[in-house]
């Protein structure tokens, strides 16, 4: 076993993560931490572009002919007000005066890579080639990595060899993850307009009531996951919102919804996507709606389907550097994410998950199995959610060296 990681390197990316998670920036907004990312790497050695698909950041390392390494960090938080205690906690608020919260760990992601470029630039023996670092912004919204591919990324950093990417979980700290085959899912965001004939609350035999189509079509998309899907695939039909808007004594003339379809296969989400779409307008055809309804997809992405040949390279890496007892499984998880997009190129990815908890709160989380104490853990997203940065970054940090010597090496 070997620690790759300097120590000078990792109190350097310490100080980075208590700044960005203390300065946390919404989807879109990452103004200081981009400049933050970028400042740290420019520190390293790092060839830095900004601007890229928004606040997207892109450092370049020449090592040499070899491959070319792409890693990539999140740079966004999400709309949550914390509630860690920690004394870097962020009580930053967002350009709409929202509360600010680096819930996901990006952070963390951040972090740990701006260690990993650092020790990469300072100990060029072990790797060569081309090692690309992306500070993406937007994740949460899914919007950005494929933001940045259309903004010319893959022509700054030339064809591709592999694209990796870490995710924290709650975990232990100090052990990664990783998938044996689909680890994330894909997922479609529909915005439903149920147009309907509104009226008076005493005359509902000349109404078409969008209140009650919408209820229904709430019950119905239910059979999507219990009889559209086989019952061995994970799949999720979740409505998380829906909207009426009118006073009690009026029937409105339109009801919305939001609703998310996810599934760790790409034929398989396209087809429950069409059963949900088939459902909404069945249902408006038999409450004798006016007209037809609005069905609009406001956000998709694809599975995180990590390469098989690149898992098991990085995964012997792993096992090799940080200990077999460090390294476990990963099963599909119907989280979501955009990683995916930067393979547009062709370039398999590389993907695991990064453990987060410290061993006293893992300790202290009742039950025995990791099953019991993930149930009372406070996850991703949640306002709790508080990794034990010095353990998990460690971790972090090695993974991406060990992964990036492991595909590059000299
Ligand atoms: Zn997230
Ligand atoms: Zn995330």
């Amino acid at each position: 076993m070997t620690t790759p990681a300097p120590a000078a390197a990792l109190t350097r990316a310490l100080a980075l993560y208590r700044d960005v998670h203390a300065h946390p920036e919404l989807s879109g907004e990452e103004v200081r931490t981009a400049h933050a990312f970028a400042r740290t790497l420019g520190e390293s050695g790092l060839r830095v572009v900004g601007g890229v698909g928004g606040h997207g950041v892109v450092g370049t390392l020449d090592n040499g002919p070899g491959p070319t390494v792409l890693v990539r960090a999140e740079l966004d938080a999400l709309p949550l007000q914390e509630d860690t205690g920690l004394d870097y906690a962020s009580t930053a608020t967002s350009s709409g005066g929202r509360p600010v919260m680096h819930a996901c760990g990006h952070d963390l992601h951040l972090a740990a890579l701006a260690g990993a470029a650092d020790t990469l630039a300072r100990d060029r023996s072990g790797w060569r080639g081309r090692l690309v670092v992306v500070g993406q912004p937007a994740e949460e919204t899914l919007e950005g990595a494929a933001a940045m591919v259309a903004d010319g990324l893959l022509d700054v950093t030339g064809p591709l060899d592999a694209v990796l990417a870490q995710h924290s979980v709650p975990l232990p700290a100090g052990m990664v993850a990783h998938g044996g085959g689909p680890v994330l899912a894909g997922s479609a965001t529909l915005a439903v307009t149920v147009r309907g004939r509104g009226g008076h609350a005493a005359s509902p035999h000349l109404t078409v009531d969008p209140a009650v189509v919408a209820a229904s079509i709430v019950l119905q998309l239910q059979t999507v996951v219990s009889r559209a899907a086989s019952p061995s695939e994970p799949v999720i039909v979740n409505v998380g919102r829906l909207h009426v808007d009118s006073p009690p004594n009026v029937v409105a003339d339109v009801a919305t919804l939001e609703v998310t379809v996810r599934a760790v296969a790409e034929t398989t989400l396209v087809r429950l996507v069409e059963r949900v779409r088939a459902i909404v307008h069945a249902q408006c055809a038999s409450a004798g709606c006016p007209a037809e309804p609005l069905v609009v997809e406001v956000a998709r992405s694809p599975v995180t389907q990590p390469d098989a040949g690149v898992t098991a390279t990085v995964r012997d890496a792993h096992v090799r550097h940080l200990g077999a007892q460090r390294v476990t499984w990963w099963p599909p998880s119907l989280a979501t994410e955009d990683v995916a997009h930067l393979t547009a190129g062709g370039a398999p990815l590389g993907y695991w998950m990064l453990g987060a908890v410290g061993p006293a709160a893992w300790a202290a989380a009742p039950g025995t199995s990791a099953l019991e104490k993930l149930t009372s853990l406070p996850a991703n997203h949640s306002p709790r959610y508080a990794p034990d940065a010095p353990r998990a970054l460690a971790a972090g940090v090695d993974a991406l060296v060990v992964a990036v010597r492991a595909l590059a090496s000299a």
